[in-house]
């Protein structure tokens, strides 16, 4: 019996298009579309699998908006049992520590149905708005805890998880005793599309809604007055060019090798 909390966030739709507010450049969410981060189906995926395999109870957390309802009913539907959704004004634009701070003080209130607190949390290893692939890292510290990022595979027994970690270095191989938190890379697994059983089931499963009083985090430490870094402009990409042809005219790959130096590549 594992208990398992799964860190969801929602995010922009990567296919919509995203865009940051004026004022203090914190995400525009109300420009794009917001789901459920992939990761983190394969997140709360990995946490199902577990428990189908061998017992336990899955929680997901969320730190969002009131819009991120969507995404936590979404992972219910797919099979988790219960949610925790952090939601509080004062945490706009709150940076990854802060983020991680507010998360490790709900991990530090979340117990299961044995009243026992979480022996696993899984999360994803880099969110696809923020992309800063931090914050499993910090609320390992926050918490004490091991943690095992990256990972391509994951198994858990006798107290223990272990799993293969994989990065440009390599493939590596890790264990950490329980609790622990770790991170998932998109080869983890292929996450289930939830049924209409689970879809209508999820309406009914528990969302507890914490405030910021009720984790006994200062609101004068989260939120983007109070962020360690600061946003201080943005400029949109420029739009893609036609890009050069170059004719083949028995010099084409001395033309080509021109251009990659003269673009300082090679
Ligand atoms: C436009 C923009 C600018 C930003 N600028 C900065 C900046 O300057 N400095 C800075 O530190 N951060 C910045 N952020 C990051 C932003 O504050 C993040 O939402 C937050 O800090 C967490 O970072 P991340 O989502 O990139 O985390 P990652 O570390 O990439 O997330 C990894 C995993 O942690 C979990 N997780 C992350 N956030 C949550 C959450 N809210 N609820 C539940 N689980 C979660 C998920 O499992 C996720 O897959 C910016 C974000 C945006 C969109």
């Amino acid at each position: 019996m594992t208990n398992i909390v799964v860190l969801i966030k929602q995010v922009p739709d990567t296919w919509s298009e995203r865009k940051l507010t004026d004022g203090d450049y914190t995400l525009d969410r109300e420009a794009a579309d917001a789901v459920l981060d992939e990761i983190n189906e394969r997140a709360v995926e990995e946490a199902l699998l577990i428990k189908e395999a061998q017992g336990g109870e899955v929680t997901v957390l969320s730190a969002g908006p009131d819009r991120a309802t969507d995404a936590i009913r979404k992972a219910l539907s797919m099979g988790a049992d219960k949610a925790v959704h952090i939601n509080d004004p004062a945490l706009h634009g709150s940076d990854a520590v802060q983020t991680a701070w507010t998360l490790a003080a709900a991990l530090g209130q979340i117990t299961f149905e044995n009243e026992e607190p979480a022996d696993l949390i899984i999360a994803g290893n880099e969110a696809t708005d923020g992309r800063v692939g931090a914050v499993p890292a910090i609320i390992a510290e926050y918490l004490g805890i091991p943690q095992l990022t990256q990972l391509r595979k994951l198994t858990v027994a006798d107290g223990t998880v272990t799993g293969e970690r994989e990065t440009d270095e390599g493939v590596f191989g890790l264990e950490a005793s329980l609790p622990a938190i770790v991170s998932v890379t998109e080869k983890i697994n292929e996450p289930r599309f939830p049924s209409f059983k689970g879809i209508m089931a999820a309406k009914k499963k528990e969302v507890i809604v914490y405030t910021l009083a009720d984790l006994g985090v200062d609101p004068e430490t989260v939120g983007v007055a109070n962020a360690g870094t600061t946003v201080t402009a943005s400029t949109p990409k420029p739009p893609r060019t036609a890009g050069e042809r170059i004719v083949d005219e028995g010099d084409g790959g001395s033309k080509i090798a021109a251009y990659l130096v003269g673009q300082k590549i090679i």
